[in-house]
């Protein structure tokens, strides 16, 4: 395998992308790092930082002319904004991960469902959302149960309205009242412009989650299928492996999409387990919360996988199927003091070099491998648990 990696750019400087920084110093590569102050969680630990803001047509460009090859941690982008930038370089389109193409369908709920649909992936019935009598249309069509979630920026629960019933029905059309139909004379932001789509409320047992990879050769690999549990609409936990009868078949389709799509990099899944099989919530495309836990996965972390796919790189040889468990829990701030970690801590300990702590920002996450015949992930998650606890956050 040839270790020559060229100059790998990424926009963005959060968590995610000081740990592609960090897995990418063990590849032996340095990564380029685009954000908008030095503090950031990646500028910390990469020497070619790029002070720039994404919407700053000059930033973006004195960047993309410093690299090779650029990815992202983030898909709230403005691809037009980019695209106009890239036709100002020789920038080799090739270079760009996921292609811009891909980014775009996939950074809208509404063109991301309906490539779901076209790949016969199972997902919730949903329909586009332009006005408020839209929404007041197909909410009575859903009995009142659904919920509404921003095409484009939503993340973590935000941008999303959860109807069970008439009166949260209600609610929320007097909450988007003045929004949607505010519309036309605000001053336009094109991304945040683009509307809503409203989808059934699915009750699921729990919900799960897996991260996939496809290099420019058309090779393909993912982790392991894992359950992540939300508080408050944000990952709280993930533990694995995890069986589900339907993975093997949602895969293959999952796989056929990549290949059709020409996708290159990597491709997480959110996915419903209902009584009736997996529904595919939602899919980024880019790395994600609940593959933190491959950091210390002796098989593959996601972050080294990421830059293989996107390097043309060979995937391990070994499979997923190996038996560990693993747990992941996040550090989620609680208070504005300092986190305290106790000195026993038993997990793998990964802060993001955050300067603030604040009320339910992502500060961190430790995790838990066992070998399977040694520890059960439910044995690993009450450890993990209890030792959560101790920490304040
Ligand atoms: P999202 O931002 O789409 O991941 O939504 C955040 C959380 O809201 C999800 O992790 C689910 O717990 C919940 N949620 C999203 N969509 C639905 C749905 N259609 N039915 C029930 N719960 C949902």
């Amino acid at each position: 395998m040839s270790l020559h990696f060229p100059k790998i750019g990424i926009l963005g400087g959060g968590q995610l992308a000081r740990m592609l920084c960090l897995k990418g110093h063990e590849l032996g590569v340095n990564l380029y790092v685009f954000s908008e102050s030095k503090e950031d969680p990646a500028a910390q630990v990469t020497q070619q930082w790029f002070q720039g803001r994404a919407d700053n047509e000059k930033d973006l460009l004195k960047f993309i002319k410093s690299v090779d090859q650029l990815t992202f941690e983030s898909e709230f982008i403005d691809c037009q904004l980019l695209a106009k930038v890239l036709s100002k370089t020789n920038f080799n389109k090739n270079g760009i991960f996921p292609s811009l193409n891909n980014m775009e369908t996939l950074q809208d709920r509404w063109l991301q469902k309906n490539l779901f649909k076209e790949f016969l992936l199972p997902t919730a019935p949903f329909f586009k959302i332009d006005s408020v009598s839209d929404i007041e249309t197909k909410g009575k069509y859903f009995n009142f149960r659904y919920v509404l979630k921003k095409r484009f920026g939503g993340y973590d629960g935000y941008g999303t309205y959860i109807s069970k019933n008439l009166k949260d029905h209600q609610n929320i059309i007097f909450q988007l009242d003045s929004t949607l139909s505010g519309k036309q004379n605000s001053p336009v932001n094109s991304l945040n412009s683009k509307g809503f789509i409203v989808e059934e409320f699915v009750s699921f047992k729990n919900e799960l989650a897996c991260q996939y990879f496809r290099n420019a050769r058309g090779e393909f690999y993912h982790l392991p299928l894992v359950e992540s549990f939300q508080s408050h609409s944000k990952c709280d936990w993930v533990k694995g492996p995890i069986q589900h009868p339907n993975f093997n078949s949602i895969t293959k389709k999952i796989k056929t999409l990549m290949n059709k799509q020409n996708y290159v990099g990597t491709l997480a899944f959110e996915f419903f387990n209902t009584k009736n099989g997996l529904l595919i919530n939602e899919s980024a495309p880019r790395v994600h919360n609940s593959g933190h836990y491959s950091l210390n996965y002796p098989i593959a972390d996601q972050f080294s996988l990421h830059l293989k796919a996107t390097n043309n790189k060979k995937f391990p040889s070994k499979t997923t199927d190996a038996k560990f468990s693993f747990v992941m829990i996040n550090l989620v701030g609680k208070s504005n003091t300092e986190i305290i970690i106790p000195s026993d801590l038993s997990g793998f300990l990964h802060l993001y070099g955050k300067k603030e702590n604040r009320s339910g920002r992502k500060m961190g996450h430790v995790n838990y491998i066992d070998n399977y015949s040694l520890k059960n992930s439910n044995s690993l998650l009450k450890k993990a648990l209890t030792e959560r606890k101790k920490i304040k956050l």
